[in-house]
């Protein structure tokens, strides 16, 4: 089976991400994909996130409905102290799947285009392709200018590249990175935290769900 790994902070859930991996799933036939919220170590927060537990409960609910989904707690909280960097979190996935799975991360192509200062970014290629929604204006040179440097070709062979819209798959020795076209909706979490701070409603940015659990649990009002 095809598997999706989605991680991100989900501070909160909204549109975009459901429309990343509604659009992964249908184009690679994924079976399952697992909605990863992270943990990021409070240095290098640029913002207190909300609380683990309510960034998992908006995930569970977003999710509730969509069959192939899973909210995963992976990255929750232990009571011993662990890393979180994705390539651990998947270390830690894979045992539970099967041979015959295959493992992709889904990602946007901001985050990707810091791929190369993951922890060992290289091994992370290694154990999983990775399925990136692209965005207008982006081209095949600036997918393979983001690698890890070890993985990424070298100028001459990327300069073409700059020509070709980020579409298609790029595959060379250890990487597989396929574009997915298509995902262009204009929400971010941050504009989302923004207009509840504003009083502004939401509309149809997150799940009525998550809507509503926002204001019950009064998130997002004084950051
Ligand atoms: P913030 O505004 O707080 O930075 P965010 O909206 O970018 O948050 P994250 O949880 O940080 O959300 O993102 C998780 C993943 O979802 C990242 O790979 C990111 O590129 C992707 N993503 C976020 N928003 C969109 C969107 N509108 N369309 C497609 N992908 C998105």
């Amino acid at each position: 089976m095809n598997i999706g790994f989605f991680g991100g902070s989900f501070d909160p859930i909204h549109r975009g991400h459901l429309a990343l991996a509604n659009a992964a799933r249908d184009a690679f036939a994924l079976g399952r994909t697992h909605f990863v919220p992270t943990t990021t170590p409070p240095h290098k927060q640029k913002y207190a996130l909300a609380p683990f537990a309510d960034r998992y409960a908006m995930v569970a609910l977003a999710t509730a409905s969509e069959k192939f989904f899973v909210p995963s707690l992976l990255e929750a909280p232990d009571a011993q102290p662990r890393e979180n960097y994705t390539i651990d979190t998947i270390r830690r996935l894979k045992p539970a799947l099967k041979k015959s799975d295959k493992l992709f991360v889904l990602i946007g192509i901001d985050a990707f285009k810091d791929i190369a200062k993951w922890r060992e970014a290289e091994a992370l290629f290694r154990e999983c392709e990775f399925i990136v929604a692209n965005r207008p204006g982006f081209s095949l040179a600036d997918v393979a200018n983001s690698l890890p440097e070890k993985l990424r070709p070298s100028a001459a062979v990327i300069k073409p590249f700059a020509k070709h819209s980020a579409i298609g798959d790029l595959v060379l020795p250890g990487v597989t990175v396929h574009l997915l076209d298509g995902v262009n909706e204009k929400v971010s979490a941050t504009a989302i935290r923004d207009a509840v701070r504003a009083k502004k409603p939401l509309g149809k940015l997150v799940d009525p769900t998550v809507a509503e659990y926002i204001r019950k649990r009064e998130l997002y009002k004084g950051r």
